[in-house]
């Protein structure tokens, strides 16, 4: 019988080994989505554009190792940048285990599958479009809710009110 806890419920995100931090990430893909901030209130609007080094089918990057070169406004995710952006998705793994919370059933710590991620509709796999020439002025066109939400398609919204408390305020929801 194996009752050892695993890794990401028993060490804080700093305890964490190379490996540990890469696997935390579920492959969901929304964090490479273009974000507009409001200067005046500072709310982040998301949008459906994604960083041209994203690929769409698999919501992985196009080149990890080489990112921050290509893609200089790229965020290199550490502890102290998961608690200090509040932009990070609801079903973020970071996110979730920075706030103590569990990884959800689809992340691939979880069900040992990577493809469960976009089973649950939780990537962004097939709803992006890239920023390639696109101009910048062009991104408010294209904002969306959703990947400031837990889909419902997961199960973790409707009568499991944890899953809604993951969700920021809704972006651009006037009421
Ligand atoms: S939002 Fe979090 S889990 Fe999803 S791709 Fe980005 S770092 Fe990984
Ligand atoms: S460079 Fe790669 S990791 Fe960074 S935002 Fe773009 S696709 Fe995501």
């Amino acid at each position: 019988m194996d009752d050892e806890a695993p890794f990401w419920r028993t060490k804080t995100l700093e305890e964490m080994s190379p490996l540990e931090w890469e696997s935390l990430c579920d492959g969901c893909g929304r964090c490479c989505l273009n974000k507009l901030e409001d200067w005046d209130t500072g709310e982040i609007a998301w949008t459906n554009v994604a960083c041209r080094l994203l690929d769409g089918e698999s919501c992985r990057c196009g080149d990890y190792p080489n990112r921050f070169e290509k893609v200089p406004d790229c965020e290199q995710l550490t502890p102290e940048v998961v608690r200090s952006i509040d932009w990070l998705p609801p079903t973020c793994g970071y996110r979730l285990v920075e706030e103590r919370r569990e990884l959800y059933w689809w992340h691939p710590l979880v069900s040992g599958d990577p493809d469960t991620v976009h089973a649950a509709g939780v990537s962004v796999r097939g709803r992006t479009i890239s920023e390639e020439g696109m101009p910048l002025e062009a991104l408010e066109d294209h904002i969306v809710r959703w990947p400031g939400r837990p889909p419902r398609k997961a199960g973790i919204g409707g009568g499991q009110r944890r899953g809604d408390d993951l969700a920021r305020r809704p972006l651009g929801e006037k009421s």
